[in-house]
């Protein structure tokens, strides 16, 4: 079949992928010039411990705190818009323990599903990628996120999720080479952390090489549609026919949804980063600062040094303000290691993909029958996007998914 997938980020990729290796024609089409979407420049953590969504207790009274800090790591812009406030109040909605409850073992066994992928991806892709399995530390400083992270390690480990609550003391023996000062931190062996950059960088010439037809710098514009089928997906030049088409578009996808009369409540979710040299903070293990939700992710001779929710629209601007609170965490952390702030050109900005549920969306519409949505994946589109490929390609052809899709149904809204 020819299966035209609208988005090349790294759950595009993924999906050309294992579609690829069924044996389909595979075209991908993307606005941009691939080189340095949201999947490129994030923290690499594959977390198989995430298994408590964005929507969950606690949230929005944290949420409304941090509101009112220019420098905090999460802000929504007030803004009249339908979308937003819809958005907001099936985020509301979900922020419960049923939810969590709910949704913790589907996105167990999606992440699961993923990690073993990449896992099996480092061995057979012939590029290296930086796949490495060490763990993920959450650290904290405060004896309030001690318990909810406390909290969090039992619930992750009556799913059976290893999760090891430590000492700043085991804290510091896992990390010889840099001073840490936390009150603790709970350790999660099964996680895992590449390098984002060099796997899209090396994975979509390997599948263009391989056959797949990439189409960059058009953006999908419009659909054709017959009988409940999508026939063409029609860009500013050309039109493509198609058999089935993949929506992949990160965080545009509510829109090009909106164009098919698909409703899947998205808001871009913007997060920075930037790298710093490894020897002016020699960890070995990522890590989560949990008060300032500041990611530390090891990547060969750099650190990279990721955080900051933005809820404001699918724009890429540079809040400086908020970058320099990411650098200004890390002494609170590490004290010997102090953080230049970086200049404004070496920051990179990416808009994750954020349904209100915290779930993505995998699977077929009511509407059409010959589209499949693989978009939504919110703070882990990096670590799901394996699995997700997999269940895409498993869908098209017709197979049982490894794991079921029916949490994740876009029709659920
Ligand atoms: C600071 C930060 C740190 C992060 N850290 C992690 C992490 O450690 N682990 C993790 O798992 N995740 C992490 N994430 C989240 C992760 O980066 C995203 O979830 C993931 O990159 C989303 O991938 P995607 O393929 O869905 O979307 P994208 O990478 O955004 O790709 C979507 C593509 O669709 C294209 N597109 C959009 N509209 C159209 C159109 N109309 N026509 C054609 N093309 C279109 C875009 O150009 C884009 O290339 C982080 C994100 C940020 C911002």
């Amino acid at each position: 079949m020819k299966v035209i997938l609208v988005g090349g980020g790294i759950v595009g990729i993924s999906t050309a992928y294992y579609l690829l290796r069924s044996g389909h024609e595979v075209v991908v089409v993307d606005g941009s010039d691939l080189l340095d979407g949201c999947s490129f420049g994030n923290a690499g953590m594959v977390v198989p411990s995430h298994i408590v969504p964005l929507a969950s207790p606690g949230m929005i009274a944290r949420g409304i705190r941090w509101m009112f800090r220019s420098d905090s790591p999460f802000f929504i812009k007030p803004r009249l818009s339908a979308d937003l406030l819809r958005w907001g109040w099936q985020f509301y909605r979900h922020s419960n323990h049923r939810h969590v409850q709910r949704a913790a073992p589907a996105l167990k066994a999606l992440s699961l599903l993923s990690k073993n992928l990449y896992c099996a991806l480092a061995a057979e892709l012939p590029f290296a990628f930086g796949y490495t399995e060490r763990g993920l530390l959450m650290l904290y400083r405060s004896a309030e996120a001690e318990q909810e992270e406390a909290e969090a390690a039992r619930f992750a480990n009556a799913l059976g999720l290893e999760a090891r609550v430590l000492s700043a003391g085991q804290v510091q023996q896992l990390e010889p080479h840099v001073a840490v000062s936390v009150r603790g931190g709970v350790y999660y062996p099964g996680d895992a952390h590449l390098v984002p950059h060099k796997l899209m960088q090396q994975w979509i010439p390997y599948l263009a090489e391989r056959g797949v037809r990439f189409i960059s710098g058009e953006e999908v514009q419009d659909f054709k549609v017959k009988a409940g089928r999508i026939v063409c997906v029609c860009t500013e030049k050309q039109e493509l026919t198609a058999d089935e088409v993949v929506l992949s578009a990160g965080a545009w996808s509510g829109n090009v949804a909106r164009r098919l009369g698909i409703n899947i409540p998205m808001q871009a979710g913007k997060g920075y980063s930037f790298l710093t040299g490894h020897n002016t903070l020699p960890v070995t293990i990522p890590a989560i600062l949990l008060e300032d939700r500041v990611a530390v992710t090891p990547m060969g001779d750099e650190v990279r040094l990721g955080g900051t929710m933005e809820i404001t629209g699918l724009d890429l601007q540079i809040n400086m303000k908020r970058v320099h609170a990411i650098a200004r965490a890390i002494p609170r952390y590490y004290p010997k290691a102090q953080i230049n702030f970086p200049p404004p050109e070496t920051v990179w900005s990416g808009l994750r993909p954020c349904p209100p549920d915290g779930l993505p969306y995998i699977g077929r519409t009511r509407r059409y029958k010959n589209l499949v949505l693989a978009t939504g994946h919110a703070m882990m589109g990096l670590s799901l996007a394996p699995a997700t490929g997999k269940l895409v390609s498993q869908i098209i052809n017709g197979e049982e998914t490894a794991v079921p899709v029916d949490p994740f149904s876009p029709d659920r809204f």
